[in-house]
Parts: structure tokens; sequence; C-alpha cells
């Protein structure tokens, strides 16, 4: 090992003793009570996702470089700054993934999906990684669920999956909250002769440009069409507008896609300036903006992708698409005061004391479990007012308590925790006691399902 290799290594392990215990910056842990979100959420988007026949896909947390570089484009926030990118230890590049797509995309390819009866309709529900600024809403480690439908080209599919994506932020009851973007950018012949027409108009006015957008007028002119520089955006209202570009084929499309959009009741605000940033959109595009904060406090958006996958080196397909963020969604939710139901409350705590008696607690607990009785059994060493402390503190409804006496009688104490009254039971019939002042309807039966041999 050279010296400098040994000096570096022994500065990383001098670096993370010294490094506080916490999480690096940009990413959080997801706590058990915000877990109650998670769950729920993950419920919902699985439901509506299994009644619209997605079936669902887990990509790898990381692909090649190549697959997100290509397919998002060189001048995209993403690829520019914001990919986590590594060499592995045979030096091969690759990148935890941004977005979902491009991996969707990938899998349809690799996995031969052309074959299989079209559209194929796929959802995820997957953490992304991107090196993004830290603020409000915006983290390096975020959950994004999506849908992707691929093979098939209709405006009908473009209306049901902003529909679908609308019903979850019903279900979720946010959808009020959120104003529906819409747009077309047009096939991919019409945004070559649009972004010719837009780098002619900003051809000699590169000086006005932030430094950002002069260094993307050659590969993104649309870009500059979102810039928030007030120069910028000046020459952007004064810039050749895309409908006079779309061909009749785009116009028609998107004339149905509103079409089935006001068939399904969704309302939606055009927006000829929404153009979603990433290279591989066509036609469609579509965002929910939070309808005070607007597009900086976007819940998801998506649009149609007609040209990836055959771009990406599979058989031509039309695909289209929503992404949207599971933190964004529980920050809204939280901020309108809705909550979810939690179903970690426990039932009853076991206090005993003495030998014997854990033993007999040992089955007496997996029994209860099993009938739904979400039971704590710490089974300790410690007095009685020690463990009744602790079923408080557990927040525990009901303690059984155990003690010689009992085992020799063949009975067993239950503690109201809330009154602090007790009664004295049969051991054999504690199980049938509690049910019955739980509520059949409150345990937490579970089953595995059956299996199939
Ligand atoms: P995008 O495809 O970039 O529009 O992302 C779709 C959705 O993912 C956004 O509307 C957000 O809800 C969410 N999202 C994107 N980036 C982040 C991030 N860095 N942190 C949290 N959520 C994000």
């Amino acid at each position: 090992m050279s010296s400098q290799n040994e000096e570096s290594q022994a500065q990383a392990s001098t670096d993370s003793l010294s490094t506080p215990c916490q999480t690096p910056k940009g990413v959080h842990d997801i706590l058990p009570d915000d877990h109650d979100y998670y769950t729920f959420i993950k419920k919902v988007i699985r439901h509506r996702a299994r009644q619209a026949g997605y079936r669902r896909i887990s990509t790898p947390i990381f692909e090649y470089t190549d697959i997100f570089a290509r397919s998002l484009g060189g001048a995209t926030d993403i690829v520019e700054k914001e990919m986590y990118t590594f060499l592995d230890k045979k030096g091969r590049s690759l990148t935890l993934k941004p977005e979902g797509t491009a991996g969707v995309a990938r899998a349809y390819i690799q996995h031969n999906m052309s074959q299989l009866a079209q559209p194929v309709g796929l959802y995820y529900i997957e953490p992304h990684f991107r090196y993004d600024r830290p603020q409000k809403g915006r983290y390096r480690q975020f959950w994004q669920f999506g849908f992707e439908v691929m093979g098939e080209l209709d405006p009908c599919i473009d209306a049901q999956v902003i529909s679908l994506a609308n019903k979850i932020n019903e279900d979720l009851g946010i959808a009020q909250l959120f104003d529906i973007q819409l747009n077309t950018i047009g096939s991919q012949e019409d945004r070559q002769k649009y972004t010719q027409a837009l780098k002619d108009y900003y051809y000699g006015k590169e000086r006005s440009l932030c430094e950002h957008c002069k260094s993307r007028l050659e590969q993104n002119p649309m870009r500059l069409l979102d810039c928030k520089n007030e120069d910028c955006q000046i020459l952007a209202e004064l810039a050749p507008k895309m409908a006079g570009y779309l061909s009749k084929e785009s116009i028609e499309y998107y004339e149905d896609v509103k079409e089935y959009l006001a068939e399904l009741g969704i309302k939606f605000t055009e927006n000829p300036k929404l153009v979603r940033g990433l290279d591989y959109y066509t036609n469609t595009v579509f965002e929910f903006w939070d309808a005070k904060e607007g597009a900086q406090n976007a819940i998801g958006g998506g649009g149609r992708y007609d040209g990836l996958i055959e771009q990406m080196g599979g058989p031509s397909t039309p695909a289209v698409g929503y992404a949207a963020g599971i933190e964004r969604i529980i920050a809204h939710m939280k901020r309108e005061k809705i909550r979810v139901p939690s179903k970690d409350q426990i039932h009853v705590f076991v206090a005993q004391l003495g030998k014997e008696s854990r033993k007999k607690c040992l089955g007496l607990i997996e029994e209860m479990r099993e009938a739904g009785l979400k039971t704590i059994g710490a089974l300790g060493k410690g007095s009685m007012k020690a463990q009744l402390k602790l079923a408080d503190k557990f927040d525990a409804p009901y303690t059984l308590i155990l003690g010689i006496t009992e085992v020799r009688e063949g009975t067993i104490i239950i503690r109201d925790m809330r009154h602090g009254s007790q009664e004295i039971v049969k051991f054999d019939q504690v199980i049938d006691e509690l049910i019955s002042k739980i509520g059949e309807e409150n345990l937490d039966k579970y089953s595995p399902g059956e299996l199939i041999y």
C-alpha cells in the first residue's frame, strides 16, 4: 500500500471515530410513527395498482451509470449534478437510481416483456437517491412510487394514468391540494424542429442568459423555458412556443388526452411551459402542483416516453408513466392534519414473579399472540412495582400478573391499567377474558396465507 493510501485510510478511520453518531446530510431514519404513514400509503398504492392490472417490479438500487446518463439526457439536473455515481472494484461505473423509469425500461428490454400481453403495466415503491440540496421536501434518499404502462400508444392510457394518480391522492385525503398541470411536448420530430427554433431564437442573446442557461442552450434548450432567473424568464416569455411546432397527430393526440380527462371528470390546467426536464419524454407531460406553492412543492409527475425503450436498444415501444414522492405526500397529509391508523398499540403486558411463573408465561404469551393479542412479555426479573411501571410506559391497557400463588392456584390476575382495577381469573380462561375486553374486531390476527404446493 502506498504511504499516501495508508495516510488517507488512517484519516478515514479517525474521521469515522470522530463523526457524530447521526445520519449523513440529507437522509433520515423512518421512525415507527412515520412508518404508520408509509404502511398506509403503500397499501393504497398496491391496492389501486392491482385494480388497474399493474404488477409490482423492483429494479436494483444501482444500475450501470449509462442506463441513466443516456436515457435521462446529459444536460439535465439529475445527470449533471445529482447522481450518486461510483466505481466498483473492477472499475465499472455504477449509479444509485435517481428515478424509476430508466431501470424499468431496462428490465422490460432485458426480460423480453414485449412478448407478454401488451400493454405491460408495472408499479414500484422504492427508495431513490439524488444529490439534491437538502431542504423542505427535498432529500438525498427519498421514496418514490410509480407506474409504467408499456406497449400501447393511446391517449386513453395517459388519461387513465393521470386518473389513477389522482385517485391515490383522493384516497390519502390530499387530492384537493393539487393542480394537475398538463402539456404536450410533441413527438420526437416535433421537438427536434422546436429545439432548433429555440436555439435560433437564443443565438445572439447569450449575454442575457444566466450561466446555467448558457451551458444548456446547445444540448437542452427547452430547459431554458423554466429557468427561474428573471432575465431568462423575460426571454422565455418571448421565445417561440411549442404549439407552433406540433404536428397534426401530436395536436390530435393532446386533444384526445384532454377529452378523456374531461370524460373522467378530472380537472387540469394547461401549462404550455411545462417540459418535465428529462430527455425521454414525448407528447403528454403532467405534474401535480401544490395549489399554493406551485412547482416547488410538486408531489409527482410523469408523461409519455414513446422513444425511450427503442433508444435503449429494445423494440419500438410506446409507454407512459407517473412517479410521486412519498415524503412529500406525508408532509401534505400532516399539513392537513390527516392521521392514519396505527396498528402498533399493544394490548397486554405480562408481569410475573419467580421462575415457575416465567416458564408458564412463555407458552401463554405465544398463545396470546397467536390469538391476535399484541403482547409484550419482557419477562424480566424486576420487582412487581417496576414491571407495572414498565407496563405503563408501554401504554398497555391490560397487564397480566402471575406470581407463585397464582401458579399454585391455577389463576392469573388481569389488571386494567386505565382504571387501576384488578380481577382474578382462571389461567385457562384468561385469553377468552382478554378477547372479550379488547373486542374481537381489534385483534391483530395474522395468517401467512395459503401456500400452494
Ligand atoms: P420528478 O420525477 O423529479 O418530478 O420527481 C417526482 C416526485 O418525486 C417529485 O414530485 C417529488 O414528490 C419526489 N422527489 C423528487 N426528488 C425528491 C427529493 N430529492 N426529495 C424528496 N422527494 C423528491
